[in-house]
Parts: structure tokens; C-alpha cells; sequence
């Protein structure tokens, strides 16, 4: 299961995208994030709660700002994490 947390809208497209499935919750994306936008969620895995990596409410709407130096810096999130869980779509239109 691959959870999406972003939008899409008139100036381009900003997700940050977990896979539930690679996720072991080690926490390293959540240290890693300049930003601090991301916590812990618990998603049904075959049947099964699991504990993962998950933006925070609060900033699920703001991506195309809060991401927008990263994805310059090549997203710690993404780069870091052990199990390859993570994606970053940052598209701004026009650019
Ligand atoms: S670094 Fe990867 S495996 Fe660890 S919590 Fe973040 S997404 Fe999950
Ligand atoms: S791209 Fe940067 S700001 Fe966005 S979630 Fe990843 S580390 Fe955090």
C-alpha cells in the first residue's frame, strides 16, 4: 500500500509518497527532514496494524512550500531512508 500525501493543483504537482509495505518506522526520514513535516500514522497491513512514516496533517497542504528547498538538496527524506519507502513528486509547472 502507497499512501500519497500532497496535491495537485494549478501550479504543478507536490506529493510525498510512503510505502506502507517498505516502511519499518525506523524514524531516520523523521530526523532527516529539515522541515520537520513528518510523523508516524498506523496503516492495515494484511490485516494487521502497522506503525509508519506519514506527513503530518498539518502540512499536507503546504508541500509545495515546505518541500520547495529540498528538492534542491535531493530530499533527505528520500535519500536517506534504509528500505527505499519514500518518493518525492515536486513539479512545479513552468519550471
Ligand atoms: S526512513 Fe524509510 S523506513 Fe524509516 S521511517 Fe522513514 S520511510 Fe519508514
Ligand atoms: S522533501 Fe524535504 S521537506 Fe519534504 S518531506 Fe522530504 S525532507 Fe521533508
Amino acid at each position: 500500500m502507497i499512501i500519497h500525501y500532497g496535491y495537485e493543483d494549478n501550479s504543478g504537482k507536490f506529493y510525498v509518497s510512503i510505502n506502507g509495505f517498505k516502511c519499518d518506522n525506523c524514524g531516520i526520514c523523521l530526523e532527516k527532514c529539515p522541515e520537520k513535516i513528518l510523523g508516524e500514522t498506523v496503516i492495515m497491513i494484511e490485516l494487521d496494524d502497522k506503525k509508519v512514516a506519514a506527513v503530518k496533517e498539518e502540512f499536507r497542504k503546504e508541500l509545495k512550500y515546505t518541500c520547495a528547498k529540498c528538492s534542491r538538496e535531493k530530499e533527505p527524506c528520500r535519500t536517506s531512508c534504509p528500505k527505499k519507502a519514500i518518493a518525492v513528486s515536486y513539479e512545479p509547472k513552468g519550471t
